[in-house]
């Protein structure tokens, strides 16, 4: 039986779907990263504008009299070069380069609707506009030229997240699911556990508790409980984190790193040696 070991609400066909229109924008256009996401939008004929907004939103796509227009707000992101404006920036190409979101928008089937992005959002839309920002700055080819005959350990993540000017957060996620060493990523919020990702070879699908409660004996599980934060990867064991079947697989030793980010989210990064 195949099991499935996402739990992310984009099937993996959306996925795959989305993935390659990304990557087929980005491999057009560059050789390497770092992608040039407002060279995209002026090759498209897409304007686009760095303004405060407040609290409003994140990004937006606006389409008026045929043309489609970017907004990032740099009153959430800092500044136009923040990781997060770029990923943001990326987010808002994908609501007009995905075809069912352009075409809503040009039809005037919705309205230009504020966009919060991060993969937290419960949208379904906002869900896909982020996995296409994330192919986007990080195709697959570059992370798997970069990690060929490479042994995983976090400072990978933290390279790939620094040569394609893209948070630890969306690179940990992406590298999750381009699988190039059996990971697993959870992003927990006030102590609940909102998704995870796994490479298809990663050895545990179930965790501990589903997604109800973060478990107690994990870096993030600390957190939770009393805010304590860890810089380095800490070692947890198989049955801290996991549904374990075989008793063997109790003491199984893992690594657990933690990316500590906004709104009470935590991204925990999990592996073996
Ligand atoms: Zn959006």
């Amino acid at each position: 039986m195949q099991v499935k070991k996402s739990n992310s609400f984009l099937s993996d066909f959306e996925k795959e779907e989305i993935e390659n229109l990304a990557e087929y924008i980005s491999l057009s256009y560059f050789q390497k990263g770092p992608v040039d996401v407002e060279l995209i939008a002026e090759k498209e004929n897409i304007s686009f504008c760095y303004g405060n907004y407040e609290e409003s939103y994140d990004g937006l796509l606006e389409h008026e009299y045929g043309s489609f227009h970017i907004y990032i707000n740099i009153d959430r992101l800092q500044h136009a070069y923040t990781e997060r404006a770029r990923f943001t920036f990326a987010h808002e190409l994908g609501h007009y380069f995905i075809d069912r979101h352009r075409n809503a928008l040009s039809k005037g089937l919705i309205n230009s609707h504020p966009s919060f992005t991060g993969f937290v959002s419960d949208i379904k839309m906002e869900r896909e506009a982020d996995y296409f920002a994330s192919c986007l700055l990080i195709p697959k080819k570059w992370v798997q030229e970069y990690c060929f005959k490479k042994s995983f350990s976090f400072r990978i993540i933290q390279e790939l997240s620094k040569l394609h000017q893209v948070s630890l957060t969306a690179t940990a996620i992406r590298f999750a699911i381009i699988g190039c060493h059996p990971i697993m990523v959870v992003c927990s919020q006030n102590n609940r556990v909102k998704w995870y990702w796994s490479t298809s070879d990663f050895p545990f699908w179930t965790l501990k508790h589903g997604k109800e409660k973060v478990p107690v004996d994990t870096a993030v599980g600390e957190y939770f409980l009393n805010g304590t934060k860890y810089d380095s990867s800490e070692t947890v064991y198989a049955d801290d984190w996991f549904k374990v079947k075989f008793q063997d697989d109790y003491d199984r030793k893992f690594y657990e790193q933690c990316i500590y980010g906004y709104d009470n989210t935590v991204i925990s990064i999990l592996w073996e040696d």
